[in-house]
């Protein structure tokens, strides 16, 4: 029997489409009074005094970095396993991204590997809470406290999350929240940064809309990236449903984990203490000593039985754009192992228990074959 397992598949349904459609027939669709209604929920949700919306997570990543002043001639340590936009982001500001490893078993950064990378330049931290695992942030916080850094929390894929029984998104100076369709809710395009700092939240409101504080009062060199009234309809519908999408997930990952787990050279998500994972992914290893079969061939089985398997994520500082700029393969050893032998199962919220048990089978048998 072969099944087909999509990669990302949003649960959006008729409340939804409902909401868009009360909204494009209502004569306003630029930010208004949606975008204010999604971001007072949203910063009720996580438990922040502020939120505001962005057209990607992306953009809010850059928002944060300029709010803060970050710019030329500072120094800010990223990990090299996220998407993309983690890094470049500090290169849109003008500063320098450095790469620090990250832990083998979390895939978050390592604190210690944090410390060793401060300079007399650098000014901000960036955890990532890979796949909805939070980050270790009780000793990034210290450090960043030691050597006065900011964090700034890319939440992208973690709405929900937990560590050390407080959501994500409020640990840091700010935080980013995306909701592109494979995270666990979605607006399409969008996202969201949370702060407890209200001049950091007017600063962020101000370069997000032409540096303007009122209409055709330009006091700042900004940007638009404002979300659209469709963005916040969808997303507050979506926000509704997170809980139950976390709980379900939890659920199939506590199966599939079990299962997993009892296959010879295959390990499950690795949970670390303290934190509560909202499995955006669900990305498994691979020992490659017990195994006769490359990550490569397997991801490549699991597609040809219709299991849409994916890399998240290739490391960043390999990337061809990267290689240009003189990073190079040894440069980060652990990350790279890491990368080598990481694959995500899909693992959206509508996946039902013959899905589960397929993915299952199918691993068994291409590992014995
Ligand atoms: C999705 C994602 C982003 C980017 O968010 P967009 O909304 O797609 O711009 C940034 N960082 C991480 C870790 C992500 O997963």
């Amino acid at each position: 029997m072969r099944m087909k397992v999509s990669l990302a598949e949003p649960d959006i349904g008729e409340e939804e489409a409902q909401a868009v459609y009360e909204v494009v027939r209502s004569g306003w669709i630029n930010e208004g009074k949606k975008v204010r209604e999604f971001e007072e929920v949203f910063a009720a949700y996580i438990g922040s005094k502020y939120a505001i919306a962005t057209f990607n997570g992306t953009v809010g990543l850059h928002l944060m970095l300029l709010a803060y002043g970050i710019g030329s001639g500072d120094e800010v340590i990223v990990p090299s396993l996220t998407f993309i936009s983690t890094v470049t982001s500090v290169m849109h500001v003008g500063a320098k991204p450095v790469f620090a490893e990250i832990n083998p078993l979390t895939f978050n950064l390592d604190p210690d590997d944090i410390e060793y990378r401060i300079t007399n330049r650098t000014k901000a931290i960036i955890p990532v809470h890979y796949g909805g695992q939070p980050a270790d942030m009780i000793p990034i916080l210290e450090i960043a406290e030691k050597y006065q850094l900011h964090v700034f929390e890319d939440a992208a894929e973690a709405h929900g999350a937990e560590y050390a029984s407080k959501k994500v998104g409020i640990f840091g100076h700010a935080a980013m929240f995306s909701f592109t369709p494979t995270k666990n809710i979605t607006t399409g395009e969008g996202g969201m940064i949370t702060t407890n700092d209200l001049e950091i939240a007017k600063n962020i409101r101000l370069f997000k809309n032409h540096g303007q504080d009122f209409q055709y009062h330009h006091v700042a060199i900004g940007y638009n990236y404002r979300m659209t009234e469709m963005q916040a309809a969808l997303g507050l519908k979506q926000l509704q449903k997170l809980d139950r999408i976390i709980a379900k997930k939890r659920k199939n990952a506590k199966f599939l984990s079990t299962e997993i787990s009892q296959i010879n050279g295959l390990s499950p998500p690795f949970m670390g203490k303290n934190r509560k994972h909202t499995y955006m992914l669900y990305t498994i290893s691979i020992e490659p000593e017990q195994i006769k079969l490359s990550r490569d061939e397997i991801l490549h089985a699991l597609k040809t039985r219709g299991i849409e398997a994916k890399i998240y994520f290739p490391p960043v500082h390999l990337q061809p754009v990267f290689r240009k700029l003189g990073c190079q393969e040894g440069m980060l050893p652990i990350t790279e192992k890491v990368c080598k032998n990481i694959l995500s199962l899909p693992f959206h919220s509508k996946l039902n228990q013959e899905h589960l048990w397929y993915m299952v089978t199918s691993l068994r048998e291409i590992l014995s074959s």
